[in-house]
């Protein structure tokens, strides 16, 4: 390629720090860390299952519903829909 690494690594660089820019943007909205074993607004334990399916969880199924809707009903689109689609 008459191009070179050079370039193509110039061009890859980019790509890296747009994905690392994008993944700094979600975990900024995300807790940090393992996550919680229990929620934090209510106590109750969060299923292990949760915890692994989402890092750094903080909220039960039920404090996590009623957040999702409160968020809904604030900024007037699902939360949920694009917090999948940050991931892609
Ligand atoms: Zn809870």
């Amino acid at each position: 390629m008459a191009t070179g690494w050079a370039a193509e690594g110039a061009v890859q660089e980019q790509i890296d720090a747009t994905v690392k820019d994008g993944i700094r943007r979600a975990q900024s909205r995300l807790p940090n860390g393992p996550g919680h074993a229990n929620c934090i607004n209510c106590g109750d334990a969060i299923p292990e299952a949760r915890r692994n399916a989402i890092p750094g969880v903080s909220l039960c199924v039920k404090c996590q519903e009623a957040e999702d809707q409160d968020a809904v009903l604030f900024s007037g689109y699902n939360r949920r829909g694009s917090k999948d689609s940050q991931l892609r």
